[in-house]
């Protein structure tokens, strides 16, 4: 077997894919693994929920979320 492992080709992909760096056909190519393994789909939303907080936790994203809350406070 010369074809290599899925999911770490998967694995490689998982950062430009959330960066949205893909080719269009590597997209559909990570998509189609995500939708099928289970291990990768965990792995994936971890990495998501953890850029999402990094997001937040930074100055500037605390800033406008703060931003947005006095908004939704005040009005
Ligand atoms: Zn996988």
């Amino acid at each position: 077997m010369t074809e290599r492992d899925p999911c770490e080709r998967c694995e490689e992909m998982l950062q430009p894919y959330l960066d949205r760096d893909l080719e269009p056909a590597e997209v559909a190519e990570a998509e189609r693994h995500l939708d099928g393994c289970a291990y990768c789909r965990r792995r994936y939303r971890f990495e998501l929920s953890l850029r999402r907080y990094i997001r937040i936790s930074a100055t500037e994203g605390l800033k406008a979320k703060l931003a947005e809350l006095r908004g939704l406070a005040g009005g």
